[in-house]
Parts: C-alpha cells; sequence; structure tokens
C-alpha cells in the first residue's frame, strides 16, 4: 500500500522558536501505520527539529550537488547526511524559476540524493500558460521523462512526486478536484508505461498549491492523490494539523 503523506514545505520562514513549537505540536498527531508528515524546514534549524527525536520526518528544502568544496554559502548532501537528515525536495517550481535550475542540475540532484538513499519529494508542474493552452499533460509528462526516467525502478522507490501547478502555488487559487485527479491519473498511468504498474501503484504522489485546512480533504479523498505538499498553510499548526488530519 502506498504512503499517505502531507509534508509542509516552510521556505523562508519561521523564527527557530516558532519551527520548534509548530514541529513539537505536530509530535501530537495521531498517524496511522501507512501515514507519514514531514516537514522541510530551513537549513537553520534542521539540527534542533531533529535533536527533539520526533517520529514527524525533517527534510531539506535544497542542497548542492557537489560533495565538497569552495562552494561559499552552499549546503552539501553529506551535511544533511552528517545532521541524519532523510528526505529532501527537488525540482521545486521556485527553484526551478528564481534559481534557474535547469533539468541538468536537478537530474544531478536526484542522483546525488539516491546515492545517499535520501527519500525524495521529486516536484512538477505546468505554468499557466502551459494550462491555458491545453497543454498541461504534455507539459508535465515531459518534465518526467527530462528529469526523472532516467531512473532504474528499484531507485523509484525512494521517489514521491508533488503536482505542483504554478499557478496555484502561493496563490490562493487551487486546482479543483477533478484538474488535480485528472492529472494525478495521468501521473500514474506515465510512470506505469515506463516502469509498470507495480513501480506506479506504489508511488505515493502528492497535490501542492494553496491546499488548506478548507480544501484538503476535498482533494484527497480522490483516489490518485496520497496526499499534499503545503507551503502557507503549514506556518499555522492549527490549520496544518487539520490537513494532516484530512487524510
Ligand atoms: C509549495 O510551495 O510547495 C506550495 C504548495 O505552496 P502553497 O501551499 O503556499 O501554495
Amino acid at each position: 500500500m502506498r504512503k499517505k503523506i502531507v509534508a509542509a514545505n516552510w521556505k523562508m520562514n519561521l523564527t527557530k522558536k516558532e519551527a520548534i513549537s509548530i514541529y513539537d505540536k505536530l509530535e501530537e498527531v495521531e498517524l496511522d501505520d501507512n501515514q507519514e508528515i514531514i516537514v522541510f524546514s530551513p537549513y537553520v534549524f534542521l539540527d534542533a527539529l531533529k535533536q527533539r527525536q520526533h517520529h514527524v520526518k525533517v527534510g531539506a528544502q535544497n542542497f548542492h550537488p557537489a560533495a565538497r568544496g569552495a562552494y561559499t554559502g552552499k549546503v552539501s548532501i553529506s551535511h544533511l547526511v552528517d545532521l541524519e537528515i532523510e528526505c529532501v525536495l527537488v525540482g521545486h517550481s521556485e527553484r526551478r524559476m528564481l534559481f534557474n535550475e535547469s533539468s541538468e542540475v536537478i537530474k544531478l540532484k536526484l542522483d546525488v540524493a539516491i546515492q545517499h538513499k535520501m527519500e525524495i519529494i521529486y516536484c512538477c508542474g505546468e505554468p499557466l500558460i502551459k494550462r491555458e493552452t491545453g497543454k498541461h499533460l504534455y507539459f508535465v509528462k515531459n518534465q518526467l521523462e527530462t528529469d526523472l526516467f532516467h531512473l532504474s525502478a528499484e531507485q523509484m522507490k525512494l521517489i514521491i512526486i508533488a503536482y505542483e501547478p504554478v499557478w496555484a502555488i502561493g496563490t490562493g487559487v487551487t486546482a479543483t478536484t477533478a484538474q488535480a485527479e485528472e492529472m494525478h491519473k495521468f501521473i500514474r498511468e506515465t510512470i506505469a508505461g515506463k516502469y509498470g504498474n507495480e513501480v506506479a501503484e506504489n508511488t505515493s504522489i502528492l497535490y501542492g498549491g494553496s491546499c488548506n485546512a478548507e480544501n484538503a480533504a476535498e482533494l484527497f479523498a480522490c483516489p490518485n492523490i496520497d496526499g499534499g505538499l503545503i507551503g502557507g498553510a503549514s506556518l499555522n499548526s492549527e490549520d496544518f494539523t487539520k490537513i494532516i488530519l484530512a487524510q
């Protein structure tokens, strides 16, 4: 049975005190055996959160693909391993757009993360123009083929996919359940076409993009939506807890 996951992407927000307070409250949420919570925290709080030793996983929002060296200001995967971080985000649209992260870099990061046995949330999703011109399915298929499909079926076991339509991220505009389910089903079929049904059925596909305490239950009830990647609404423990409980 594939995992149900709700993940928080805190981006460049919160103080250390706020981060620990939200994280500690999440520990109290009761989960089923196949449910998981992940918190993608700013680097500076990772160690403090790990010290709490909760069952809530701590993930890093980014890392540099080089093992070490003269990369002022960067953090390597070995730094994350050293802190016992088990999960990373790769391919988020903000990194693609604001930091010009190309498919080459994304592929490199996926390979490095896999070498280190990290669980990976890989993000894909179309910009508004592709949705408006009816090219959204083709666009996302192309992202999967370009970024992800060099991996083996065994390596795919470490991949969780987050479908995040760019026009829905941080905008307050959420994909309708029909739009989200159509894309999630299509992503699963595309994975099945490449890796077979077993891999596709075991891959968790999360929805991200203005998911909140009000709309989460309807989205999560869709057969191909296995949880969410939550930005804004994860900065408040009450709202985030409601989203987790909506599963
Ligand atoms: C995100 O950035 O991954 C995201 C889903 O943000 P928001 O929930 O704020 O749209």
